[in-house]
């Protein structure tokens, strides 16, 4: 039996898996709730989306996103606050950077109103799976892929929208150990860096193993011409504090525009902290390592939010941050969560409530 939601057609799963999920040791995105949302494209346009229970999909071993990579996706996380509401963190953004991902990887224009009426409808069914412990979230995928058929190298003429969650524990990887990356690049110039691209994470892999292997967890990621300038760091853009001043590049073709990335800069400005969006060399950061400036490094992204730096290594030295009182990650961190959980004020009005 199937029901109508907002236009879209609901058939709910028989059986909930919820039951089987401890939520109290929740790993990240290793779990999924009963339901997706699945629309697809064909005949030239995208049809109404569904809501279906969560389940594996066929696919023609000539679908184009097998040989041709055209994928792009989303990252997002739904809250709970104490009094059992639901929230998302700017959603609209997320829904604008998939279709401006899709343009360049020649996938259809998907309407907003499929992503945030679809998001909300699938939300209100599956939201007994949305964490209420503190750090814990439901984490969001949605992505679009080539579902169409031929091996001839061009674009699919039929694709899927889908979003599917997983709730998940607090994203905490300790500090970690970098690698300022010297020899590969995940983007260029006039390519797909700023696309949320599946093959741009696959690119990323095997220097980032090279980097584990000789004890890092994570690479920076430096412009491809001369690896001089500091990019990303992982799949996260990155600040670098220099005395009290927080610096970050500006995007380009090959930076992704985070959403917790513009969050930290409007949200610093507004707080008086100091903050320039300007090139930042390697040299700049080493001299200020070396010379005792250096008071931060940070990853920022939807998963960790912040996810702090302890060392760098660069060129076969390694370089140490200091430890200091009230560093501007925490702060950031928690000014950002509290926002997003409930727990604040929201003065900019990122808070979106479902
Ligand atoms: N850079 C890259 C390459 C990423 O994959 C992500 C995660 N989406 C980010 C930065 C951070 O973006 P956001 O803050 O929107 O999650």
């Amino acid at each position: 039996m199937s029901t109508i939601i907002k236009d879209i057609e609901v058939i709910k799963t028989k059986s909930t898996k919820i039951h089987d999920v401890d939520f109290d040791d929740l790993k990240f995105g290793s779990v999924f709730s009963d339901h997706m949302l699945v629309c697809d494209y064909k005949d030239g346009k995208w049809h109404a989306p569904k809501i279906m229970p969560y389940q594996p999909l066929t696919l023609d071993p000539s679908a184009k996103i097998f040989h041709y990579g055209q994928s792009v996706f989303e990252g997002m996380k739904a809250y709970k606050d104490d009094n059992g509401a639901v929230w998302l963190f700017r959603p609209e953004d997320n829904a604008r950077r998939l279709n401006i991902s899709a343009e360049r990887l020649a996938i259809p224009e998907l309407p907003e109103g499929y992503f945030m009426d679809g998001l909300k409808a699938l939300l209100e069914l599956d939201k007994d799976w949305i964490p209420q412990k503190d750090g814990s979230s439901l984490y969001i995928r949605p992505f679009i892929f080539a579902s169409g058929n031929g091996f001839h190298a061009s674009p699919a003429d039929e694709y899927k929208f889908i979003i599917c969650t997983a709730p998940s524990g607090s994203y905490f990887s300790g500090e970690v150990k970098v690698l300022i990356e010297e020899t590969y690049s995940r983007s260029a110039d006039g390519g797909v860096g700023f696309a949320k691209a599946g093959g741009n994470y696959a690119g990323q892999f095997y220097p980032t193993q090279l980097a584990k292997k000789k004890g890092y967890q994570q690479v920076i990621w430096t412009d491809d011409h001369e690896h001089k300038y500091i990019e990303e760091a992982g799949a996260m853009n990155v600040f670098v504090r220099i005395n009290d001043t927080l610096i970050t590049g500006p995007t380009s073709d090959r930076i992704l525009d985070g959403i917790t990335r513009k969050s930290i800069i409007q949200l610093a400005e507004s707080e008086n902290i100091p903050v320039e969006v300007r090139k930042l060399t390697v040299t700049e950061v080493v001299k200020a390592a070396k010379n005792g400036t250096l008071k931060e490094m940070f990853g920022a992204g939807t998963a960790a939010v912040v996810s702090p730096i302890a060392a760098f290594g660069y060129k076969g030295s390694d370089y140490d941050l200091p430890k200091i009182e009230n560093p501007y990650a925490d702060y950031l961190k928690k000014r950002i969560t509290d926002i997003q959980t409930n727990k604040a004020e929201d003065p900019f009005g990122w808070r979106f409530k479902v």
